[in-house]
């Protein structure tokens, strides 16, 4: 038996190359040797974008259409939409008892997303909980795996936790934990030099930029505003150039050369971006080929057939955990229960 491995997205925009390397890669690597499920995190999405549902209606397709063009192959990963699965939300009804208002607020990524988004004293109840329902996503399938970033690693903590608590209160093991896989780039900068590239910033290299546009995003990136010279030394922490090349330029050995020569002196912001920009186009290239050649209404297919399989497995597990309070009063097995 594979293994299994969940992730999502919110469909809050287009994918970008944070994705890319915070999980989309790691996912089509693991796609062959896992039982992998990716989730359209809509319901998620929506703990925030609540006054703009088209938003996210809009984005599952680009999405699920980011997926197929950097090689997610829905014969081997299923997707899935969250909304068409009401067994995660009810699940998160019964995790939510086994976690505390204060737990939730501490949460590091939850207070820097809450702190971004100017909620001030008027943080949407369900903005709040949206770890806990991460915690059903990923025990639903019982997902030993979660290709992740690291902004994601505190709720893979907690999820575990509401499995250890779940399990010691109703004498039972049906709740698994979870590991996060973490790539080589665990959190990408934003092209404006802030901690993370992000859909809500719109600070981020998205795998459908045009070339035109990945020139331009490349050109104003944050370099050293103290490097105006080519002969002056520059300063190779925190420039975003040696960032995106960092993790998207495969030959080591030639980029701590360039970062000596740079912090040397001697070595121009056009020739370092120039060589960025070659490097982004040849990858994005071929992605947004595929991108381009696929059609909506195979999109929507592929999705609905995912979201079935996905909905029998939920289904299960939601089974166990009544069964483990004791709350099948009508269905003494799954059997009964189709
Ligand atoms: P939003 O701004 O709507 O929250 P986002 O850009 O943060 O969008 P998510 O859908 O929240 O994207 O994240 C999906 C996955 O991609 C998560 O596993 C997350 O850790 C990873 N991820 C997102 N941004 C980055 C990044 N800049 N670097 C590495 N991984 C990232
Ligand atoms: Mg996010």
């Amino acid at each position: 038996m594979k293994k299994v491995a969940l992730t999502g997205d919110r469909p809050t925009g287009n994918l970008h190359l944070g994705h890319l390397v915070g999980s989309l890669k790691s996912r089509v690597e693991m796609q062959n040797s896992f039982d992998q499920y990716i989730m359209l995190a809509d319901v998620q999405a929506l703990t925030d974008y609540f006054e703009k549902p088209q938003k996210i209606v809009d984005n599952v397709l680009e999405v699920i259409a980011d997926y197929l063009a950097v090689g997610i192959d829905p014969k081997l990963s299923t997707i899935f939409i969250q909304s068409q699965i009401p067994e995660l939300s009810e699940l998160t009804m019964y995790y939510m008892n086994l976690v505390s208002l204060g737990r939730l607020e501490r949460n590091p990524t939850v207070k820097a997303e809450i702190a971004l988004r100017k909620f001030g004293e008027s943080v949407p109840t369900g903005f709040l909980c949206y770890p806990i329902s991460q915690a059903s996503d990923i025990t639903a399938f019982k997902a030993e795996v979660v290709p992740v970033g690291e902004d994601q690693l505190p709720m893979i903590e907690l999820s575990n936790e509401i499995v250890r608590k779940f399990n010691r209160i109703y004498h039972t093991d049906c709740l698994k934990e979870s590991a996060a896989h973490l790539s080589k780039t665990t959190r990408l900068v934003g092209i404006d030099g802030k901690a993370k590239a992000s859909k809500s910033l719109n600070n981020a290299i998205f795998l459908s930029d045009s070339p035109d546009i990945i020139k331009q995003k490349v050109q104003a990136m944050y370099t050293d505003p103290g490097h105006v010279k080519i002969s002056d030394p520059g300063t190779v922490k925190g420039n975003v150039v040696f960032a995106y090349l960092d993790a998207f330029y495969d030959e080591e050995e030639e980029i701590s050369l360039l970062k000596k020569k740079y912090a040397q002196g001697g070595l121009g912001d056009t020739t370092l971006k120039s060589l960025l920009n070659d490097t982004l186009q040849k990858l994005l290239q071929p992605i947004r080929e595929k991108r381009e050649s696929l059609n909506k209404k195979d999109l929507l297919q592929i999705c609905f057939c995912g979201t079935q399989k996905a909905k029998s497995v939920a289904k299960k597990t939601l089974f166990e955990v009544k069964s483990a309070i004791g709350i099948n009063f009508f269905d003494k097995n799954l059997s009964d229960s189709n």
